[in-house]
């Protein structure tokens, strides 16, 4: 084995000769998933019908609204668009399927340039007008270019998915019919996982899409109401969508598509999540609609996802979340004031939601999403510092484990703590969910060190959770009334971090709320 370390042959390549082996790891590289094993695999590959049963019974009326499925790519592997048009093909009705349209957010890859247009052309020859393709003739993000997608197309219905994807069996008929119901609703079909190894199907249980206080996409559970149905092939309601959807092309265009302000990748889903709710729409996830999503190792368009991401979150915090947008500051760990990041220009928005008189970020949350707990006590955040040696900070520790810890400061979410003005400090990423809990700095009078522990826990426990603060002194536990301090062992390089007898030392945190810790106030 020539590459123990890549995760490409973990469960996949046994039998490859060295040769072999070098090919699919340069391609694997290259692509963020197994463009060699999809090479050899037929376009028209069987899969394993992931729906649940009853949803296999179901009968939908012959005369469902036509539907444009639109397939974005940049840069992806030919036998991988090829595949996911067969898949369309073969697995949708052909008397709804009006066209599918490709967009290229302008790719550099040489098989995507003419001989990709030949190719299309020969399935056209097979079935006329069938296949469109769109070129950015820049680079211009997915946002965009789903934004071309929908341009571009003229069914009843719009699917805009990945390029990377293989439509299981049945997929559409659910879509078409409940939008035939009621075209206010935006669909997210079930994504299962296509593996980026080996390319076996791994199914998805039911789950609603929401996300966190940053806008980063997760999976919620079902709420006991739709357990309550007993009906399998129910639609799910969910607060947003993963990026992969289907809508009324018209009502989507009267609801503003999707936010073409958004950078290259993350947020404009949550935009068209929250955008949809607050302003007349739903969003159900439909449990008989499944579509196979390639899983990737890596993403080969961007190292680091989080600038684009964190301005894309805070359009989205400006435009929609008003008097919540500060918990989108916290979870970035972003300054409320001069928070110097370039988000681009939002006024637009501002007027689509004015036009279309949506409501508010309050409605939402108490209507549609109620896992979301704004923190309301926050008065300082960020990385906290001691002044005896300001490039370490305090950081979660190792995980799992629940010993805080000195560690030189990056600054990433480990790093971030929370000062409430009731006196907490939570430490690590911002959760702030109903069903993901934010870890407290408590003090347990024994032990030398502090330790963290899930904040709903200390409370049933009553530790010594409560610590006063302000900046630029003393951190004390209020019960126990030790500090928060650190201390370099004889002989050693390092500082830890331990409770003891206060003997004086100062600590900082980044950012403040408000007048919070400056001279004169109180924390
Ligand atoms: N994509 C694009 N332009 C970009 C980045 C991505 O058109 O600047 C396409 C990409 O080829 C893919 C889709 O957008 O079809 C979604 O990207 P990706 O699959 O990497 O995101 P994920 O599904 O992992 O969230
Ligand atoms: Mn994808």
């Amino acid at each position: 084995m020539r590459f123990p370390n890549s995760p490409l042959f973990k469960r996949w390549g046994d039998n490859l000769t060295e040769d072999q082996e070098v090919a699919a790891q340069g391609l694997f590289v290259q692509y963020g998933y197994n463009v060699y094993l999809s090479d050899q695999l037929p376009l028209d590959r069987s899969l394993k019908d992931t729906r649940p049963s009853r949803c296999q019974e179901k009968k939908y009326p012959h005369d469902l609204p036509t539907i444009s499925v639109v397939l974005i790519f940049v840069n992806e592997a030919t036998s991988i668009i090829l595949r996911a048009i067969t898949s369309i093909i073969n697995r949708t009705p052909s008397h709804l399927l009006k066209e599918i349209v490709l967009v290229d957010d302008c790719s550099s890859h040489e098989d995507l340039k003419e001989p990709l247009e030949e190719k299309i052309k020969r399935y056209n020859v097979k079935h006329p007008g069938l296949l469109k393709l769109v070129r950015h003739q820049r680079r211009e993000g997915l946002t965009q270019a789903r934004i071309s997608g929908w341009k571009a197309s003229s069914a009843d219905v719009v699917a805009i998915l990945d390029a990377h994807i293989e439509v299981n069996h049945g997929w559409s008929e659910p879509i078409l019919s409940r939008i035939k119901e009621d075209r206010t609703v935006i669909i997210s079909p079930v994504f299962d996982n296509i593996r980026f190894d080996d390319f076996g199907l791994v199914p998805y249980i039911e789950a609603a899409d929401g996300f966190d206080w940053a806008l980063w996409c997760l999976y919620e559970s079902v709420p006991g109401d739709w357990y309550a149905l007993k009906d399998e092939t129910a639609p799910i309601q969910s607060p947003s969508i993963m990026g992969i959807f289907a809508a009324d092309r018209e009502f989507l265009g009267a609801i503003g598509v999707l936010d073409g302000g958004m950078n290259i990748y993350g947020g404009e889903n949550v935009e068209l999540g929250i955008r949809t709710w607050q302003c007349g729409g739903k969003i159900e996830v439909l449990p008989c609609s499944r579509v196979g999503h390639l899983e990737r190792a890596h993403k080969p368009y961007l190292l680091d996802l989080f600038p684009a991401m964190k301005r894309n979150a805070l359009r989205v915090a400006e435009v929609w979340m008003d008097e919540y947008k500060y918990m989108v500051y916290y979870a970035w760990n972003i300054p409320l004031e001069n928070p110097e990041v370039d988000f681009g220009d939002v006024s637009a928005r501002k007027e689509l939601r004015k036009k279309l008189n949506c409501k508010s970020f309050d409605w939402y949350i108490k209507n549609v999403y109620p896992n979301l707990v704004p923190q309301t006590n926050i008065v300082a955040y960020g990385t906290m510092k001691n002044t005896l040696s300001e490039d370490i900070c305090i950081d979660q520790g190792p995980v799992p484990g629940n010993t805080p810890i000195m560690y030189g400061c990056h600054g990433y979410g480990p790093q971030h703590v929370f000062y409430h003005s009731t006196g907490e400090i939570y430490v690590g990423n911002l959760q702030a969910r109903r069903n993901a809990v934010d870890r407290c700095l408590v003090d347990t009078g024994q032990e030398e060190v502090p330790f963290l522990e899930e904040c709903n826990e200390a409370i049933k426990k009553g530790l010594s959770m409560h610590w006063d603060f302000r900046q630029g002194v003393a951190v004390v536990n209020r019960k126990t009334k030790r500090c928060l301090e650190i201390v370099k062992d004889q002989g050693a390089s390092y500082f830890r971090l331990v409770l003891q007898n206060c003997t004086g030392q100062k600590w900082t945190i980044q950012h403040t709320v408000k007048d919070w810790g400056s001279k004169g106030t109180a924390g």
